[in-house]
């Protein structure tokens, strides 16, 4: 027994006294409360309780249904919450029927570059923006980020523009600050296994956008993704940004055929990060339109004033008017699939 859906109306009475029986079986209970249906999902060692327990739960008041998981991930698996989930930041809904862009530079370089992209994004429609104050660089000699600095032009970006910001978090001693300024915080691919990360933002109420590993197979990042909803933060929103292969014309190879897997396989709502995936700004609009037509529930890419002096991945960010004629081209591919952008 892994998930025990509870009936509508089931009381607080009820709700505690299925967790106490669930933790007198040293189990722990994850409740998630839906607009319709609480479902408990089952943490610990399930396979100790016998059929005999699992029945006497069963009949327990308010209970309508026990479920048995057979996939290692169970949080996180379509199973536990069939119609999907969605998550509502600021008043966007992510996981609907709008699919949500979030756009803006790598990094945060300086206060006068990120207003002016930010204003500029926003012009064109996207409903976040993006940028990094603690930059995952390859050598140590790169640009590494403005740190706390950099958050403070992302809050102010949000005050000028309205959208909410994304940033990402490396390090749980950053935790604090990042969590004063983001309103998602982003994990990025190569801290997608940094468990103790993945625990610590499973102890925060802000959403998370996990991106996958350079090489991580589909079932690893969606046991990352349980990591996170293993302390009860539900809010997890899963970004394919590309994995290493053989493949060198491109940056990574944007493997797109994650989307309507993981659509298979979980509820969790699914981003595509183009501008990673192929690392170079003229394949970016092609792989976004495709991502859209695969079924994304969002994109996120990089948009930089003046590319050439960018100081992290300038050669994959688009101008703003590149980026404003993209996403008048992504509209029709949207409504054909039934979705607006
Ligand atoms: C980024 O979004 O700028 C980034 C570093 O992404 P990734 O972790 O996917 O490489
Ligand atoms: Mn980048």
């Amino acid at each position: 027994m892994d998930i025990i859906v509870l009936k509508p109306g089931t009381t607080e009475e009820q709700l505690r006294h299925i967790i106490k029986k669930l933790e007198s079986k040293g189990l722990q209970a994850n409740v998630s409360k839906g607009t319709e249906r609480t479902i408990i999902g089952v943490i610990g060692d399930t396979s100790k309780i016998t059929e005999e327990e699992e029945s006497v739960i069963s009949i327990m008041p308010g209970v309508e249904d026990v479920m048995r998981i057979l996939k290692p991930y169970k949080l996180a698996s379509r199973e536990f919450r069939p119609d999907g989930t969605t998550i509502n930041i600021k008043g966007n809904v992510i996981g609907g029927k709008k699919i949500h862009v979030i756009a803006g530079p790598c990094a945060v370089e300086n206060r006068t570059i990120l207003m002016n992209i930010a204003k500029k994004v926003k012009e064109a429609g996207a409903t976040f923006v993006r940028g990094g104050a603690f930059k995952p660089r390859t050598s140590p000699y790169s640009f590494q980020g403005l740190g706390e600095e950099g958050l403070k032009y992302l809050a102010e970006a949000r005050e000028k523009t309205g959208l909410p910001v994304v940033t990402e978090l490396m390090d749980p001693r950053d935790m604090e600050v990042i969590q004063k300024y983001a309103d998602i915080i982003q994990i990025g691919a190569r801290n997608m296994q940094n468990f103790r990360l993945l625990l610590e933002v499973g102890n925060s109420s802000k959403p998370v956008l996990l991106k996958r590993g350079l090489s991580a197979t589909i079932k690893e990042w969606l046991m990352a993704a349980e990591y996170i909803m293993s302390r009860g933060n539900h809010h997890v929103i899963l970004c394919e940004r590309g994995i290493r292969t053989f493949e060198t014309a491109t940056r990574n190879t944007l493997d797109l055929s994650a989307v309507p897997v993981l659509k298979k396989l979980t509820h969790l709502p699914v981003f595509v990060d183009p501008s990673h995936g192929v690392g170079k700004w003229d394949l970016v609009a092609p792989m976004a339109k495709a991502a859209v037509a695969a079924g994304a529930d969002g994109l996120i890419i990089e948009v930089h004033t003046n590319p050439e002096e960018a100081l992290s991945d300038g050669e994959q960010s688009l101008k703003p008017n590149d980026f404003k004629k993209l996403m008048k081209d992504l509209k029709p591919i949207a409504s054909a699939i039934g979705r607006s952008i």
